[in-house]
């Protein structure tokens, strides 16, 4: 799967609890979905691209979820089958996972060259169209990559 397009299967992102590193922002009583650590990663991760669930949905029978993108591939060359038990599936949508999901907080994909930026998964796409440490082709044609910042 490595020749697809990532962006078109699951999230391949960094939850700002997975981070050793980082500063995890107080935890508040109510909202448990801030509490992250709680979540189990194996529930958010699509069984076959192993990257968290973009567009989720669940098998009836076994419970398993996928991306709608991942099990509809796999579908047209196993259809109807669950690919982690070769069960007789069907799918729906999971609805109350996929809010779940676009709720938790991710690091910037560019925090390893400096950005700070955390919010929630779903804020990403925007994030990143004005985040200042997205790599840019120099503007002098020099070749060179630079970050948009420093532009
Ligand atoms: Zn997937
Ligand atoms: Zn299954
Ligand atoms: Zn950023």
């Amino acid at each position: 799967m490595a020749a697809c397009k990532p962006e078109e299967y699951g999230f391949d992102v960094t939850f700002i609890w997975e981070d050793e590193k980082s500063e995890v922002s107080e935890t508040t009583e109510e909202d448990s979905v801030q509490n992250a650590k709680e979540i189990n990663r194996d529930d958010i991760t699509c069984a076959i691209c192993l990257l968290v669930l973009r567009e989720p949905v669940q098998a009836v029978k076994c419970g398993h979820r996928f991306c709608e993108k991942c099990i509809g591939e796999f579908h047209l060359q196993n259809p109807g089958k669950c690919p982690k038990d070769w069960q007789e599936i069907q799918v729906f949508p999971d609805v109350g996972k996929k809010r779940e999901i676009l709720s938790l907080k991710i690091r910037c994909p560019n925090f390893v060259d400096g950005c700070t930026w955390q919010n929630e998964l779903r804020e990403k796409e925007v994030h990143l169209k004005t985040c200042g440490f997205v790599t840019v082709p120099c503007e002098l044609d020099c070749g060179e990559f630079v970050l948009r910042k420093n532009v």
